[in-house]
């Protein structure tokens, strides 16, 4: 581990071999070497403005078995809910006063949300308010769906390859009858459809290896996205994958070079593919945060993040949104949460980035 470091280049200059040689490292000094590049890089490319995005969880409804999710469908214990129009644009209405340039619509795939039904609220959240951007994630919904909402207002559209292992990917999220998972086909259509398109990938998922996550940041640098989401795997004991995630920790029984869920390993695979992709979108994420409450979310500026996502969601639906456990101990208002991540970027020196804060917008 201490022979001399592969170098750290940016973009095309950094190798392959070097991406799996420093996932693999634990030394912490070493590792400030990793940290700096990538912050140097962020600072160059993208500039010191955050970029805040205001999260509503619109419905957590979902037709997916994906073994990993606490909203799957098979999860009888989840009590679910979908927001109003008027909840989703009192939501629009506090990102604004806020000074969040974008809102962000999460949802389970849920096709209660009808294609209708979300174009009527892009033209209101359009019309009503003046956000400068609109993101959609919504799960793989037909063309048409994407289609009809980028003509009524959608700008950006995230959706996480999750994993650029095949057979990983296939155990974590099954198909739907007679529709196989295509989520690379999905965003070459959204891009080509005039939507700024976001991926990503959960770190530490069981069975996920390092020479795989060294695979992911190798995809991420051939992909041309404005967005990558990069969050620890954090299990949901009410899930499949949780259970077995429990199972193997309870017998420290896992796969041969499983990569951890730690927020170590969430920074290294951050700062990696900042300099693997220098001008893209990379967001400090709620399950970063979460993995190290007291330092997740600054590490994660401070080792290639230039965005931040806000949650809005009203408190009586955000914990019913529970992706991950830990999600419902969040009790935090949007104002109050508001609060803590402006103290949070005037403490690292950092500002709050105007406008649509698009890709490359120093
Ligand atoms: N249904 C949409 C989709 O699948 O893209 C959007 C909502 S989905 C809950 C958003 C993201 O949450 C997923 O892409 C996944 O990476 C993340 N996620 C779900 N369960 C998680 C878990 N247990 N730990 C960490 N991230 C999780």
């Amino acid at each position: 581990m201490n022979a001399a470091a592969p170098p750290l280049g940016v973009a095309d200059a950094l190798s392959r071999e070097a991406v799996e040689w420093w996932l693999r490292q634990t030394d912490v000094e070493r590792l400030e070497e990793l940290w700096a590049a990538a912050d140097e890089t962020r600072r160059r490319y993208v500039g010191d403005a955050v970029h805040l995005r205001g999260l509503v969880e619109v419905s957590n409804y979902c037709v997916r078995g994906c073994t990993y999710c606490g909203i799957r469908a098979a999860n009888r214990g989840v009590e679910r809910y979908r927001v109003s129009e008027d909840v989703v644009l009192d939501c629009a209405h506090k990102a604004v006063d806020f000074g969040y340039g974008t809102l962000v619509m999460q949802a389970g795939e849920d096709y209660g949300i009808s294609r209708e039904w979300m174009a009527a609220v892009l033209r209101r959240v359009r019309s009503e308010t003046s956000i400068s951007a609109i993101t959609l994630s919504l799960g793989e919904r037909p063309d048409e769906d994407l289609a009809a909402w980028r003509e009524a207002g959608a700008d950006r559209y995230l959706l996480r390859f999750e994993t650029s292992d095949e057979e990983l990917y296939r155990r974590i999220h099954p198909d739907l009858p007679g529709r196989v998972s295509d989520r690379m086909r999905i965003l070459r259509r959204l891009q080509e459809l005039g939507y700024e398109a976001g991926t990503g990938i959960m770190v530490g998922i069981p069975g996920q290896t390092y020479a795989s996550i060294a695979d992911d940041v190798e995809l991420f640098r051939g992909m041309d996205m404005d967005m990558i989401g990069i969050g620890p795997y954090l299990p949901h004991p009410a899930t499949p994958l949780g259970q077995e995630f429990e199972r193997r920790r309870a017998e420290d029984d896992w796969p041969e070079d499983q990569a951890p869920n730690s927020e170590l390993m969430t920074c290294k695979v951050l700062a990696l593919t900042r300099l693997a992709r220098p001008d893209s979108n990379l967001p400090a994420t709620t399950a970063l945060s979460l993995v190290d409450k007291a330092a997740g979310r600054a590490h994660g500026l401070q080792r290639g993040a230039n965005v931040v996502m806000p949650n809005l969601t009203p408190l009586e639906e955000r914990e019913r949104y529970e992706i991950y456990p830990e999600k419902a101990a969040v009790h935090e208002t949007a104002e109050a949460i508001n609060e803590s991540i402006m103290r949070l970027l005037s403490s690292l020196g950092r500002t709050v980035g105007a406008g649509a804060g698009g890709r490359g917008a120093v």
